[in-house]
């Protein structure tokens, strides 16, 4: 379990954590901020970040996963998706502030994969990830129990995706499974399966359905019977234990909010209105989208796709707004048309907590002395989570 400060405040209703307000050290929706963010509309407020960082020098290195607002990017170190980021942080051992702009389950893994000596710090501890929070510890357990009374737990792999919590991570270190991301979830899979004999395996695949669904069809050649969807919010999951010994893949009943608005209805209506149009989307989106487009990747793969795409050529992607965008005016004058695939804004929201004011909140705390919204995954957790990271690490 990761602690977050403060930890002494009381749980609040859904609606306020919704808002960002309140505290569920529990849940991925984090806490509020303790201090006194600075006003929005403060003009300086970008000489003041720029100034704090510059006090503190090499002792802080700023993390800004890909779908972070521009203003925040600007004082990246590094930009990435969020297993590059942790990786890139254990690779500064001489930063003894890690400040993660992206969510919770990134600034723990960061944490988790950095050195004790490295304090890990989430600007907005609001800034959690739906898909995250879809899969808690205690309901991962009863699935476990679950598959435990329909006797296949002992034929079962659990493979989790990068988008966990350290929590899940661990569960998975626990059961002898291995995390994967978006661009190596059909190696993860096939690991996972080569540890029972053939046709005898199944994997647990967490917390995002879509990702588990479209890498067992579409990349691994299964068909969507092999798959049944584990619901954590009825009994039994929803699934009988004939069903659980049939299927190969048990999917969790989880999904990113961001990923999961796009609908065949966006792609019908982009190829009519964009002639030539080619529509590059995330796996985290539904099956029926992933199978109507023309290309699929994570976010590092979208981004390779477009740079390697030739000028004139038309694209709409499926993924997150601000990223779309960036990518948008990075290649508008290389005469490439990037367009976002849905009509209706898409950002995430969770992501977006973490603004300016947060930033500079952030920085000039820590260039106080005053390390705050500090992310700390404890020693046992970690330790599990590190085993499941590090199979995921030794894949072929
Ligand atoms: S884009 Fe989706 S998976 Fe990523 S942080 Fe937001 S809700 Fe979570």
């Amino acid at each position: 379990m990761t602690t977050a400060q403060p930890l002494d405040v009381q749980p609040t209703p859904l609606a306020l954590l919704l808002l960002g307000r309140g505290s569920d050290p529990r849940s991925e929706r984090g806490v509020e901020c303790p201090g006194d963010l600075p006003a929005p509309s403060d003009p300086d407020l970008v000489a003041r970040a720029r100034a704090a960082k510059e006090r503190l020098g090499d002792r802080v290195f700023v993390l800004g996963h890909h779908y972070q607002r521009d203003e925040v990017i600007q004082f990246a170190d590094v930009t990435g998706d969020s297993f590059k980021l942790a990786r890139d942080a254990a690779a500064r051992p001489e930063a003894e502030y890690i400040v993660f702009c992206g969510v919770h389950f990134m600034a723990e893994s960061a944490d988790i994969l950095t050195s004790d000596s490295q304090q890990v710090v989430l600007p907005d501890l609001a800034a959690g990830c739906s898909m995250a929070d879809m899969a808690s510890a205690e309901q991962v357990a009863e699935c476990w129990d679950v598959l435990t009374e329909a006797g296949v737990a002992d034929q079962v792999v659990p493979v989790s995706y990068m988008n966990s919590s350290a929590d899940i991570k661990a569960f998975t270190g626990r059961h002898g499974g291995t995390i994967c991301t978006s661009s190596n979830a059909q190696r993860a899979l096939e690991w996972a399966f080569g540890r029972s004999a053939p046709g005898a395996g199944k994997v647990l695949f967490l917390p995002d359905q879509h990702l588990g669904r479209n890498t067992a069809v579409r990349d691994m050649g299964m068909s969507l019977d092999d798959c049944v969807v584990y619901n954590p919010h009825k009994p039994g999951g929803g699934l009988t234990a004939e069903q659980l010994r049939a299927a190969r893949m048990i999917l969790w009943r989880g999904h990113c909010s961001v990923h999961g608005r796009f609908s065949l209805d966006s792609v019908d209506e982009v190829r009519a209105r964009i002639p030539g149009v080619q529509v590059l989307v995330h796996p985290e989106c539904t099956h029926e989208v992933v199978a109507a487009a023309d290309h699929v990747g994570s976010t590092e793969r979208i981004i390779s796709i477009l740079e390697d795409a030739p000028a004139g050529s038309k694209w709409a992607v499926g993924t997150e707004l601000n990223l779309v965008r960036r990518l948008a005016n990075r290649f508008a004058d290389q005469g490439k048309e990037i367009v976002f695939l849905d009509r209706t804004v898409c950002f995430c929201s969770t992501m977006n907590r973490i603004d300016l004011p947060h930033l500079v909140w952030a920085l000039e705390s820590l260039a106080d002395g005053k390390v705050v919204g500090r992310i700390r995954v404890d020693a046992e957790t970690e330790h599990f989570a590190k085993l499941a990271l590090e199979r995921m690490l030794a894949l072929p």
